[in-house]
C-alpha cells in the first residue's frame, strides 16, 4: 500500500505531500523538499523520526 505524508503533519506551514512505496522513499522525498523548501541545511535523525512517525498510509 502507497504511503503519504505531508508538511503539515510535522507542523509545517506548507502543501507539500510526499507519496512513495516505502517510508525510505519518502524520506528522501522530504529531506529533499526540506532543503529546498524550507531551507534546512542538515536533516537530523529527530527530524528524520519526526517524519517517520507522521508516515500513514495513503486512502484508496
Ligand atoms: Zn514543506
Amino acid at each position: 500500500m502507497a504511503k503519504v505524508v505531508s508538511c503539515k503533519d510535522v507542523g509545517m506551514d506548507c502543501d507539500f505531500v510526499a507519496h512513495g512505496e516505502t517510508e525510505q522513499d519518502i524520506l528522501e522525498q522530504c529531506a529533499d523538499h526540506a532543503r529546498t523548501a524550507h531551507n534546512m541545511t542538515e536533516i537530523t535523525a529527530e527530524f528524520a523520526e519526526k517524519v517517520r512517525a507522521a508516515i500513514r498510509d495513503e486512502a484508496a
